[in-house]
């Protein structure tokens, strides 16, 4: 992802382009938003900016400093996401390595992926270096809300929320940018308000034919003697796009789910299955896929549990 990718935030986005760009950082900024909403995505981009070799746009991600950061092996960038709990020893590790000299000779930067699972020893340890940064050292923290972190830390950091368009804000900037009216809405809905998602989806081909598939699975379902049919066309996928499967039938789920509660239209009701049982199908195959079980079987096992869940047995 690059700076350019990030729509309806324009303001954010372009003062972060001037300050990495510029080599006139603060020494801590904090990104507030959503999950999904991008924000480790951009603290990474700024880092690679903070780093980047080139005269011309930064991040320029073909210099050496930005590919190393691609490849997540750059010697000055620390990255500590993903963690349910951070305590203070893993703290204290990430500010002792902080205190070192750069290796390349630029800048240290380090990303808290989710500070939010910073217990207050940890936020301690770390207010002492966001009070007192050693030079050229950047820090970036991402939460989901500014309130799960300490107001003295939250003091010492710019802090810059994130609120992801909406679906129809989505839609609209779709339009702008020249995608018609229909297309636009299935954009934002399948890139759930992303714009640059749906602006990436829009031309991957492949995506649309494995949605097609999944549509085709869903909706001629409706009862087990449909099961091994529904299953054909998606059974060859393998890896990465057997999440993508996943990933496509949860989101499918969740919004025939939201249509189901509210009463609005999902533009999924040509499938038999409820939202909610088609839901916890997929999380089930998602923990056998993780288990490596078998593809065919686990999507078996999926659209026999949705049937069950539908009262859809006989
Ligand atoms: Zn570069």
């Amino acid at each position: 992802m690059r700076f350019e990718d990030f729509h309806g935030v324009d303001e954010l986005i372009g003062r972060l382009k001037r300050e990495t760009g510029s080599g006139d950082p603060v020494h801590a900024y904090l990104f507030c938003g959503p999950v999904g909403s991008g924000k480790r995505s951009l603290a990474r981009i700024c880092a690679r900016a903070l780093n980047c070799d080139s005269d011309g746009e930064k991040p320029c991600d073909l210099c050496g400093s930005c590919r190393r950061y691609l490849a997540g092996t750059h010697p000055d960038h620390m990255e500590l996401s993903d963690q349910k709990i951070i305590k203070v020893d893993q703290v204290r590790d990430v500010i002792q390595w902080l205190a070192t000299r750069s290796f390349e000779g630029g800048r240290k930067t380090v990303l808290f992926g989710n500070a939010d699972a910073m217990n207050v020893q940890a936020q301690n340890a770390l207010l002492k270096t966001l009070e007192d940064p050693p030079r050229d050292v950047v820090i970036f923290l991402t939460a989901e809300k500014p309130t799960s972190l300490l107001p003295t830390v939250l003091s010492r950091v710019r802090m810059m929320r994130f609120s992801p368009l909406s679906q129809s804000g989505c839609a609209r900037a779709l339009e702008k940018l020249g995608i018609e009216g229909a297309r636009a809405e299935q954009l934002a809905e399948v890139a759930q308000g992303s714009v640059g998602v749906a602006l990436k989806l829009d031309r991957d081909e492949g995506f649309w034919r494995m949605r097609e598939q999944v549509l085709e699975a869903l909706e001629g379902i409706r009862g087990p003697g449909d099961v091994f049919r529904a299953a054909e066309g998606l059974k060859a996928y393998k890896g990465a796009d057997v999440r993508r499967v996943l990933d496509m039938m949860e989101q499918i789920a969740c919004a025939k789910m939201e249509g189901e509660e509210t009463g609005r239209h999902s533009g999924y009701e040509r499938i038999g299955l409820s939202g909610c049982g088609l839901l916890e199908a997929v999380m089930e195959a998602r923990r056998m896929v993780e288990r490596n079980v078998n593809w065919q079987y686990a999507l078996e096992t999926l659209l026999f549990s949705g049937l069950r869940a539908a009262g859809l047995r006989e």
